[in-house]
């Protein structure tokens, strides 16, 4: 069986977590709180018993770092520095962390991951919802504003050229998920799900010592591709799915550019899962491996290695990295879907 050329997986949070409450009489039930920020639904569920005001806490935590790292915001650091024309802003610490990993993971991964798009971005229309395909002469115009040699970085001071703008939308909810996990479990807490938009991570495993279950879902039907078994990690997807828009031609354009063309990535795969034991690292990887495509990826790896991944193709093929391969399991409906492994 196929999966029909738009399939269209993400990872939610289905089973298991559905009935949660927040109200004090708990007796064993989890507690739950639903917030929006960084542009997405977040979802904290903690099953420790520890006050509810931790829940409070790790939301504040996340208006924090949206703060720090909205490109919209007038007071937030990264405004501060894409508008900075070419002198040298003073950041934070988890922002000088995140945009020196950004770094880093952009030469690791060959330039796929590049927090430097944003004027690309904008001629697309992606960050203002009006959307566009931008004319050759506009997107090379707008290529010319990128470039990550451009960037200075040194301890907490970053300069850049005038009309450069970063966005660290690929990064920061994976990177919020390690800093929410971190003040929660500095509050106590020993078995939770931070699930930040596509980015969810898990803390511990469940009260009775089983693993999480993450459902790897078919949105456009509503259905369970499968599940995946977590403890104490983190599973971050990336998919065109999430954010597109569609051409007079029926051709879908999504959110993830090629950093080579200004284009949105074709690299032939349709959803990519990235599991490992940070989130920053599994955020960065999903959406520098959607640019990258399967051989790449399988390259990268190969090189690195650290992390897990389920790759699904635009033909319905399924790869997963070795150590998925008993963490996965086809739901009933897609069970003879073709799923290769990855060693
Ligand atoms: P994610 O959902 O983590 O895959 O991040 C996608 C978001 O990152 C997009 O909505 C853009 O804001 C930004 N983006 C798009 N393409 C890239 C890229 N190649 N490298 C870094 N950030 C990107
Ligand atoms: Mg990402």
């Amino acid at each position: 069986m196929k999966i029909p050329k738009f399939f269209i997986p993400a990872v939610v949070l289905a089973l298991f977590l559905a009935g949660c409450s927040s109200d004090t009489s708990r007796k064993g039930e989890p507690m739950k709180k639903d917030f929006f920020a960084m542009d997405t639904y977040n979802t904290v569920t903690i099953y420790d018993d520890v006050p509810e005001s931790v829940l409070d806490v790790a939301e504040k935590r996340m208006e924090e770092l949206e703060s720090l790292w909205s490109v919209t915001d007038k007071d937030s650091e990264v405004y501060a520095v894409n508008h900075a024309n070419g002198e040298p802003v003073t950041i934070s610490e988890e922002t000088a962390e995140l945009i020196q990993f950004s770094l880093d993971m952009a030469e690791k991964t060959e330039g796929a991951l590049d927090i430097s798009l944003y004027p690309v971005l904008t001629a697309w229309g992606f960050t203002t919802g009006k959307t566009q395909i931008p004319s050759e002469e506009t997107l090379a115009e707008k290529m010319e504003l990128t470039g990550l040699e451009k960037i200075f970085l040194s301890e907490d001071s970053l300069s850049m050229q005038p009309d450069m703008q970063i966005d660290l939308g690929a990064v920061a909810k994976g990177y919020a998920c390690d800093l929410l996990a971190q003040q929660l479990k500095g509050d106590g807490v020993t078995s939770a799900i931070l699930s930040l938009g596509g980015s969810v991570c898990a803390i511990g495993s469940k009260p009775d010592g089983n693993d999480f279950k993450i459902s790897v879902q078919n949105p456009e039907y509503g259905d369970s591709l499968g599940l995946l078994s977590i403890s104490d990690s983190c599973v971050v997807t990336s998919g065109a799915y999430e954010r597109y828009f569609e051409g007079e031609n029926g051709k879908r354009y999504g959110h993830i550019l090629s950093p080579s063309t200004g284009r949105p990535a074709e690299s032939g795969l349709v959803s990519v899962t990235v599991v490992g034991k940070e989130g920053k690292l599994c955020d960065a990887l999903s959406t520098a491996f959607f640019v990258m495509g399967l051989s790449a990826t399988e390259e990268y790896f190969r090189t690195y290695g650290g992390i897990d991944f389920l790759l699904i193709t635009e033909d319905g093929e399924i790869y997963l990295s070795d150590g998925l391969k008993d963490k996965f399991t086809l739901s009933e409906t897609y069970k003879n879907l073709p799923l290769y492994v990855m060693k």
